[in-house]
Parts: structure tokens; sequence; C-alpha cells
């Protein structure tokens, strides 16, 4: 489906055309019938020859209703370029030529009309001068068509035309992403609050939870009209008018858009290539500075907007370069969004541009590293620009690369940490430091097979959810329990320590069951620590066993159990020749194992042996 839009200067029989090709006047209010002009858009609507439908929206012509052309031109795709063979070329044709240009409208026909007033030598002059103009812009080549509203002459080849035009322009791209520009808000009774607009960028379903940007209030859709029918779904590039539940009258104006709550960034600051127009398609050359005062459209919006070049310091007509826009209104913005800027103090469009990142850090006039993303997400794909995004902060939230980069889903291949996504060079980077850190800690605890999993992430200060991604890719660092260490990393003794082992294992065995109490060895305790985590020593309680011992205990105990049943703690230290002191947390640890389990008073058989 396709928005057919009309431009062209006031007076030269657009509003005509439009009522001639539909049957539908356009110039709906009383004040412009009175005052004969279009001060609002004008919606119609059209069935082609071919069967086809499309949206018509006719646009005043008059300077001071610019404004209103913007907020039409914004959803068009094929444009109605109206020239009156009596007038010929008029800087209002000039300004609407640039303002489709910026806006890259490739797709349109030119009706030469009022041909009745004409003699046929005028015709030709004013045709010659029609195609020179469109020659440097998109419409170069478009067809020119003589035509009059009033005998109906070329109307049918007019039409013709059109249809021709609506077939070759492609389809509204649906990115899942839907956003309608407002361009009229009014109340039924009895139903509500309605905003009518052209849907761009995903459909449209009844019942859908949708957004008003930029305020951000949530609202519901209720019923859906498009071209007057009532439908359930609705696809991009459809005028639609749309009811919407809990929204109030004075909830929205034209300006606002109808977002999904996801995939679009609502934003005050964006990063775009700016086009310079051709002083051969607006008719005088300017000169642009960042001290000018700049309005700036986009959809149905229009807000000041302050400007800083981050390449050269001027653009005269006809040049590119990359710029920050600082706007006053935050916008639900996303890349590739086309808009046009018109000075506000000599009231003329001079330009426009294209976002490419509609959420930039600040930057400063020649930060390469900013100019060399600009250059690339210029001409990428939504995938490649996501990817560009990431290079560049090396680090961005899922939703927040999606909205950035028009991306309905992540990319194959992009890293997710998390909630985050990282580019390949971060990771590396973070992989690095986990490796540095764990060497760092072995270094300095050649003993410690581990090194506790909290501590190290609380040393590099990465989120747990990242973190745990981060091992899991990792191949040099291994996981045991709560500590982990470099597969490299074997806790090693040397001889002198090995002597101290000896030492340590001699001390505990013989008294029995009754060791020296850990703070009674003369050991190291990175030593002890080492034993343990090698299984060399047990720890229980405030003492060590060695393993042997251990089994022993284990051994002894169960034996018993099997023989005679269920035995206390005052049989348990009759059987290991100990104390109490040293039988009740000897118990405990055999629950723990699993070895025993205890029964009131007594122990009874565990499920490990
Ligand atoms: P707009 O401002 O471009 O929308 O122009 P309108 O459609 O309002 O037309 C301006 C004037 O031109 C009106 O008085 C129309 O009646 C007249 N007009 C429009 N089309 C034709 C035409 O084909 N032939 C003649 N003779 N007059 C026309
Ligand atoms: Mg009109």
């Amino acid at each position: 489906m396709h928005v057919l839009g009309t431009a062209g200067h006031v007076d030269h029989g657009k509003s005509t055309l439009v009522q001639r090709l539909t049957g539908i006047d356009p110039d709906r209010f009383a004040e412009e019938k009175r005052r004969g002009l279009t001060i609002d858009l004008g919606f119609a609507w059209l069935q082609l020859p071919s069967g086809r439908e499309v949206g018509l929206i006719d646009v005043p012509g008059h300077e001071r209703f610019i404004k209103n052309m913007l907020s039409g031109a914004g959803g068009v795709s094929v444009c109605l370029f109206v020239v009156a063979a009596n007038e010929g070329w008029k800087p209002q044709s000039a300004e609407h030529l640039a303002i489709i240009d910026i806006l890259g409208v490739r797709h349109g026909v030119v009706a030469l009309t009022k041909s009745d007033l004409v003699d046929t030598d005028t015709l030709e002059l004013a045709r010659v001068e029609i195609e020179d103009k469109l020659s440097v812009s998109s419409l170069a080549g478009a067809p020119v068509i003589e035509c009059s509203a009033l005998t109906g002459e070329g109307i049918d080849e007019l039409v013709a035309a059109l249809d021709a035009a609506l077939e070759a322009a492609p389809p509204a791209p649906d990115l899942g992403r839907p956003r309608l520009w407002i361009d009229r808000v009014f109340t039924i009774a009895g139903a509500g609050t309605v905003v009518t607009g052209t849907l761009m960028g995903g459909s449209l379903r009844s019942g859908d939870e949708v957004q008003i940007a930029p305020e951000g209030r949530r609202a519901r859709v209720r019923t859906i009209q498009s071209h007057k029918k009532e439908v359930t779904e609705v696809a991009p590039g459809n005028r639609v008018a749309l009811n919407l539940v809990g929204l109030q009258r004075e909830g929205a104006e034209r300006g606002d858009a109808v977002i999904a709550p996801r995939g679009w960034r609502t934003t005050s600051r964006v990063e775009a290539l700016i086009r310079m127009s051709p002083h051969e398609v607006t008719g005088r050359p300017h000169e642009l500075t960042e001290k000018g005062a700049h309005l700036l459209y986009v959809g149905s919006a229009e807000t000041p907007a302050r400007l800083r070049l981050l390449g050269a310091t001027t653009l005269a007509s006809g040049d590119e370069g990359f710029a920050q826009l600082h706007l006053r209104d935050p916008l639900p913005l996303g890349r590739g969004d086309r808009f046009v800027l018109r000075d506000a103090g000599r009231v003329m469009t001079f330009g426009g541009g294209v976002i490419l990142d509609p959420a930039p850090l600040l930057a400063r006039r020649g930060d390469e590293g900013r100019l060399a993303l600009l250059e690339r997400l210029r001409n990428a794909d939504h995938d490649e620009a996501l990817r560009a995004l990431l290079d560049s902060y090396e680090e961005l939230d899922v939703e927040d690369a999606l909205a950035r980069s028009g991306a309905p889903l992540v990319p194959e291949g992009v890293v997710h940490l998390g909630p985050r996504l990282v580019a390949p060079l971060r990771l590396g980077r973070l992989l690095a430091q986990i490796r540095e850190a764990l060497a760092g800690h072995h270094r300095a605890r050649p003993l410690d097979r581990l090194v506790s999993r909290e501590q190290l992430r609380a040393d590099l200060g990465l989120e747990p959810a990242a973190f745990d991604a981060l091992l899991a890719r990792s191949d040099e660092v291994v996981e045991e329990g709560a500590g982990v260490r470099l597969a490299s990393h074997e806790a090693g003794l040397d001889r002198h320590q090995r002597d101290a082992r000896d030492s340590l294992v001699r001390q505990i065995e013989a008294t029995g069951f009754q060791p020296p109490l850990t703070s009674q060895l003369n050991a190291e305790p990175a030593l002890l620590r080492a034993l343990a985590d090698s299984g060399e020593l047990v720890r229980i309680d405030d003492f060590y066993l060695t393993t042997a011992q251990a089994t022993e205990a284990r051994t002894k105990v169960r034996q018993r159990i099997e023989e005679e049943g269920p035995v206390t703690v005052a049989q348990i230290r009759d059987l290991l020749a100990t104390s109490r002191k040293y039988a009740v947390p000897l118990c405990e640890w055999l629950d723990s194992t699993g070895a025993t389990i205890r029964r009131g008073d007594v122990r009874l058989l565990g499920p490990h042996p």
C-alpha cells in the first residue's frame, strides 16, 4: 500500500485535481472553503484502474502553511507534483521539490495542469523548465503529464501514470516496529479519541498496546479504520484512523506519534548525515554554520534544533557532512529517519538529512572514532548497523541496540553477556582480564587451589549474569563449587613445604582422634588451606584430621551401627577413644557427609558409605 501526496505552489490546482481524481473535496474546513486555499492537510482516497487503492494527502501550498505540507510529506511514498501551465515553476515549487528530494521520494508524476489556459508553445516551455528542475532531484525523469482538471483533458493519462508510479514504488517495509505520526486528533461521541496518520514501520492490530510519544502514555487500540473501512489489522504504508482507549483528546496532538512500546528511542539528541539541497533545487544558495537557528521536521513533528557539525565547520548548498543535532523537544526516532531542516530566520528549506544514530553520546568536532562510526552507519543495513554501534560502544543493552540499529532481532554471531551485547574486541578483553586476575591470585597464593568466584566477580566489577556468561565462554577457567582457577594452575608444594606437611601430618596423627586444635598447630594457614583443598586433610570444626583418619572414623562408626544398631555420641566417643569435645563435632561432620543421620540422641546409618 502507498500514500500519494500532492506538492506544488499555491493555487496551481492541487486540490481541484484531487477532487477530479477522487470525487472527494479535500478542502474540508469552512475557512479553507471561504479563503479558497488548503490550510490543513486534506485527505482522500482513490481506487485506480488496476484495482490498487491509494490514500491521498493534499497538502497546502501557501508559504505560511509549509509546516503542514511537511507533516503530510512524512509518510508519502509517491508524489503528485502539480505545476500550473499558465504560471510555470514558482518559489514554492522549488521548496516542495527540495523537501521531496530530502525525504528521498523517488517515485512521482508531474501534473502540468490548467492546460486549458495556455497554447501548446507555453505548455512546451513549461515542460522543459520542469524537466530541467527535476533533473537534479530525486524525481529526475518523472513523467510530466499535460492535463486540465477543468476540462478533464489528460486526466486518464495522469491516472495511468500514477498507477505505474505506484506499481514501481517498493512497498513500505514491515520491520515489526510500527510508528504512526499523528496528523489529526479528534473525538467521536461514544467512541472516544481518534488519531489519524500514515502507518509506517510495522503493522497494528486492534487490541494492541501502544504508547503515545514523546510523553509515553499507554493506550490500547480499540478499532482501526483504513480508507473508511473498519479493519482488525493494518499493514505499514496505509492511511489509518485509530480509536484509542485510555487517551484523552488533550493527551495527543499533531507531531506526537503512536508507537509500539518497544523499538523506538524517544530522544532529543541524534547524529545524522546532513544533506544540503543543491541550489539548483532550492533556487538560492545557503551556507550552514552552527550559529543559525534551525527548525527540524520529521514525520508530523516540528522542533527547534541546534546543530554541531562534526567534520567541516560549514556546509554549502550541495554539500554533505555529519552532525550532532540537539532537539528542543524529544521525539521517537530511529536510524534511517529522514528529516527536513529550515532556517528559522530566513524561513527557507535548505536541506535535511538522515538519522544514523538516534541516541549518541555527546561528541566533539574532529572525533575520528565517531566519524568512522558514522561513515560505517551511513551505508549499513540494520544488522551491520548493530554491529557497527557495538564495535564503537563495545557494550550495549539488547533493547537499546535493537532500537538504535532498527534491527528486529540480534544478528547471528553477536555475543550476549546476560542482558547485554558485547563487541568481539571487548569480549576478548574481558576474558583476558579474567585470566590476568586469576593468574595474579595464583601467583600471590600459589598453594591455594581456588579463587572465590564472588571475589573474582567483585574484583572485575561485573554483573552476575555477565560474569556467569563470561566464565561459560572461557576454556581457560575451571569452576569447582564456589571457586574458580585457571586450568593450568595446579597448587603444588616445594620441598620445604612438603617437609612442613609431613611434620603436620605427624602432629595430627600422634594423638589419634584427639588432635591439636588448629590454633595449636604450628602451620601456615595457606598450607593448611592447600592441604584441605587437595583433600589431604579434612577440616572438622576447629581441628583437622588426615584423610586416613577421617576414613577410619567413618568406617568404624558405620560398622558399629550396622552390627549393633543406632549409637549415641557417648558410644562413638568410646569407640574412637576420644573425648566429648571431639566426638560432638565429629558426629556432626559424619551427618554432613551423609555417613550418618541424626535421630534425636542417636545416629542411624546414612545414605553414603
Ligand atoms: P491549490 O492551492 O493548488 O490546491 O489550487 P486549487 O485546486 O485550490 O485551485 C486554484 C484555482 O485554480 C481554483 O480557482 C481552481 O478552480 C482553478 N483551477 C484548478 N485546476 C484548474 C484547471 O485545470 N483549469 C483551470 N482553468 N482552472 C483550474
Ligand atoms: Mg489546495
